[in-house]
């Protein structure tokens, strides 16, 4: 008798790149069966016309902030709702606290909606040292920050990441000193672009190559969806071609979110994207839900710094581009909550490049676009039974309907629930069933491959 039983749903076969009839089993967390499957479960759930997908894995973005926000979820909980089973967090260089402390709250609160993984924020530890966004930091501080990078690997972090355009002061040098330290060949980096142009991109390149390390270029759209993204992917794509652990992610927005008080706001941001404080949506705070007017923005950016703001700056068809390349590439949500408000993509980006970059675009098919958000973040996390369908291979599924499932936050109310999406399974038990949250205790912290 199998736990759980799914009936006649597509899945995707990732090496013959189609979607499969059958059923799938699931027994003590795993997948058990696949295939025509007589035998009986405790629980059959349906599939008829619905997708049985990998649970979706978020390879970036940000997770609770627990001293400011208090001892509870809610950022993950909008992961959960969307699909999403597996996230990686501490992206930007920004982790919103020390790791040892986020897995002290983990445990209080007897696990989490999500299984998480983290990424160690080193411009946190520049802040934590005091150190100015504008300066280099000194050959002691470095070395420093390079032993709480080490610390925090041990504790489970699966890589390092930064954030270039928040800390202008940190040379190229800089971060190729604490790369250097690191041994693993196989660390994972994420970086923050320095600028929105292709010397922002073509440095991030000649990191990931000089470094040689598994190197991913951040939510790529909010740097080159702005009139070059064309030329941002044929260099990529290059690029990868020498070195095959330089890959992206990217989010399905024409927007992107920030604190307005943060050096991507500095002196010259109008003329480099060409538009103006009408195009500063605040989502939250003294003018919630208004764009900025002149006298609005520098009040928020002086007295509000750490406020959220989303910036309608880039252009539909170069999001919808770095969507659509299969040559690399990978969908992420960059989603950032603060006092519940924020960016939709926090709540609906897999829902949304399912609905309407697969379904009603048709930019991209749908088993590209599973890939890219299942075995594809999987392989780079170093998740081999994650992001599959096979036996054997962990019980963390997402059963949606090809013909509705649509995103629903928008810009003015986060949290509203995306359609289409049946049941959520994480570690083979049910977390969503029919849109709703039952049981949000089911993830765990994942360690990355240097914990000792
Ligand atoms: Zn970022």
């Amino acid at each position: 008798m199998y736990d759980i039983l799914i009936k006649n749903g597509l899945y995707p076969d990732f090496q013959k790149m189609e979607l499969i009839k059958g059923d799938i089993a699931l027994t003590d967390g795993k997948i058990a069966a696949v295939g025509q499957i007589s035998e009986d479960a405790k629980t059959v759930i349906d599939a008829e016309g619905r997708i049985v997908s990998p649970g979706f894995i978020d390879i970036h973005m940000h997770e609770e902030n627990f001293a400011t926000e208090g001892h509870e979820y809610f950022v993950a909980n909008l992961m959960l709702q969307m699909g999403v089973t597996t996230a990686l967090g501490g992206n930007c260089g920004d982790t919103r606290q020390d790791l040892k402390d986020f897995l002290t709250v983990l445990e209080e609160l007897g696990g989490s909606p999500i299984n998480y993984m983290m990424m160690s924020g080193y411009n946190s530890f520049r802040k934590q040292l005091g150190i100015n966004r504008y300066d280099p930091s000194s050959p002691e501080q470095i070395e420093t920050m390079i032993g709480r990078v080490k610390e925090e690997l041990a504790q489970g972090a699966v890589g390092v990441s930064f954030g270039l355009e928040y800390d202008p002061g940190i040379p190229y040098d800089e971060v190729m000193k604490v790369l250097d330290a690191i041994p693993e060949d196989d660390l994972l980096v994420s970086t923050h672009f320095r600028e929105d142009s292709m010397d922002g991109v073509n440095e991030m390149i000649k990191i990931a190559v000089e470094s040689g390390k598994k190197f991913q270029i951040s939510h790529l759209s909010s740097c080159a969806a702005i009139g070059f993204m064309n030329e941002a992917l044929e260099a990529i794509n290059e690029a990868s071609k020498k070195n095959p652990k330089l890959n992206y992610d990217t989010y399905p927005y024409a927007a992107f979110s920030t604190r307005i008080g943060s050096a991507v706001f500095d002196e010259g941001w109008r003329e480099k994207w060409n538009k103006s404080y009408e195009h500063i949506f605040m989502p939250a705070g003294k003018y919630a839900n208004q764009f900025c007017t002149e006298e609005t923005y520098w009040e928020m950016r002086n007295n509000d710094p750490d406020l959220y703001v989303v910036a309608m700056t880039m252009n539909e068809d170069e999001i919808a581009a770095a969507i659509a390349n299969t040559e690399s590439g990978m969908v992420a949500s960059d989603g950032t909550v603060k006092a519940h408000a924020g960016h939709p993509r926090a709540a609906g980006t897999f829902p949304r490049v399912l609905g309407k970059y697969v379904r009603e675009d048709k930019v991209i098919s749908m088993i590209d676009a599973l890939k890219k958000i299942t075995l594809l973040p999987a392989d780079r996390l170093g998740l081999s039974n994650k992001g599959r369908i096979a036996v054997g291979c962990d019980a963390d599924l997402t059963i949606f309907d090809p013909e509705t499932i649509a995103d629903g936050a928008t810009f003015e109310q986060l949290n509203i629930k995306p359609v289409g999406i049946d049941a959520v399974i994480v570690d083979g038990k049910i977390a969503i069933n029919a849109g709703d949250i039952v049981n949000d205790r089911l993830g765990r912290f994942i360690p990355g491959p240097y914990v000792k």
